[in-house]
């Protein structure tokens, strides 16, 4: 079985240690690693990689495949930011 999610962040991802400095804002990037999910409708309407990778076991769709013992098959980590605060440090202006 499959789920719909990126396997894998894709390029401009706000997540990443590449990202635009500044970009999102402290406020909104807060909300967003808040949230339980993530879809990013910019690239794509699929459960997205950055926000499972960035925020682990607080991703309910992480944790609903670990509950369904499905591999979700994520690759990148090295690519976004270590911990959620400094993403929101990254994108406060
Ligand atoms: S879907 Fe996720 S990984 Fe892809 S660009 Fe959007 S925020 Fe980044």
């Amino acid at each position: 079985m499959k789920l719909p999610n990126v396997k894998k962040p894709c390029k401009d991802c706000p997540f990443c240690k590449d990202s635009l400095k500044g970009w999102l804002g402290e406020g909104r990037m807060t909300e967003i690693l808040a949230a339980d999910s993530f879809v990013c409708h910019k690239k794509t309407d699929l459960q997205c990689a950055g926000h499972m990778l960035i925020n682990g076991d607080h991703n309910g769709f992480v944790r609903l495949a670990n509950k369904l013992g499905i591999e979700l098959q994520l690759t990148g980590k090295e690519l976004v930011f270590e911990s959620t605060a400094a993403c929101i440090e990254h994108h406060a202006n």
